[in-house]
């Protein structure tokens, strides 16, 4: 007996921990053909039973083609709440060329009463507001590294899973994943005397821990405001998106 053919070609948009985990429910299912694509950050990307594409598709008009020449009918873009162009890119591809397109989008975090945290639009006035003397935990990816003067009045130590070609000389670098509890994370804090957080407010459980532990500790936390969300349809987990699919 023949296989059934693909109802969908989709081009899933990753580099999250969601989008390996609707990587996975694709995989599973016979009524489609999938491929995740993936920026290239990181230089061992995670083995998934999807077939991979690596790298930028070259802006929107690259996207578009890559969706013209693969007969793509969705595009699920399950990139971070921060990777704004990427999405940005997906809805204007599928507007031009008439792909559907799902979007995961993770709400941000909540403050609390005894959080302590500012937000700021850009990193120039973020950085402009670490005070003289400050050591600083800096869990907010590539960015945030590009971001920082080659020299400065306070530290930094910053966790990322890979180092940037660019990372100045006076960071030190923790190359690690966040860690799973907040105890884990006032450790951390403590061993390095950290007195100010610096983060995005990506939202979800993975990366939340920190946060708890600024907040049992009094630490003040500057973060980088949420790029707004795309355009509906935005689904909030892996589960509603592949419901709607
Ligand atoms: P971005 O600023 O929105 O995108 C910059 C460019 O990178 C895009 O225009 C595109 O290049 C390429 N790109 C981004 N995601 C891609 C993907 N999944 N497949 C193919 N090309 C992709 O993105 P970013 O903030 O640099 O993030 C890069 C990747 O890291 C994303 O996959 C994102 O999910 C992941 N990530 C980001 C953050 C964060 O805080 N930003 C945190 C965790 C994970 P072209 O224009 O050439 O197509």
């Amino acid at each position: 007996m023949s296989s059934p053919s693909p109802h969908h070609q989709i081009l899933l948009l990753g580099g999250t921990a969601e989008a390996r985990k609707i990587a996975e429910a694709l995989a599973a299912r016979d009524d489609v053909s999938a491929v995740l694509s993936l920026a290239g950050v990181l230089s061992q990307p995670p083995k998934l039973a999807l077939p991979l594409r690596i790298g930028g598709f070259g802006g929107i008009a690259g996207l578009v083609q890559y969706i013209q020449d693969h007969g793509i009918t969705t595009v699920i873009d399950a990139t971070h709440p921060y990777a704004a162009q990427m999405s940005a890119h997906a809805v204007a591809a599928c507007d031009q060329t008439g792909a559907r397109r799902l979007t995961l989008w993770r709400s941000p975090w909540q403050s609390e009463a005894r959080d302590d945290w500012t937000e700021f639009d850009d990193w120039p006035s973020l950085i402009a507001a670490i005070p003289a003397g400050a050591r600083v935990f800096l869990a907010a990816g590539q960015d945030g590294m590009s971001a920082l003067p080659p020299h400065s009045d306070f530290t930094v130590i910053a966790r990322a899973l890979a180092r940037p070609n660019d990372l100045p000389a006076m960071v030190t670098l923790i190359k690690a994943l966040p860690g799973k509890t907040p105890q884990e994370e006032a450790d951390l804090f403590a061993r390095h005397g950290i007195s100010h957080l610096i983060c995005k407010n990506s939202g979800g459980e993975s990366s939340r821990a920190k946060l708890r532990a600024a907040r049992d500790l009094n630490m003040p936390v500057l973060m980088i405001k949420r790029p707004p969300p795309p355009p509906p349809p935005c689904y909030e987990t892996p589960e509603l998106l592949l419901a709607a699919l």
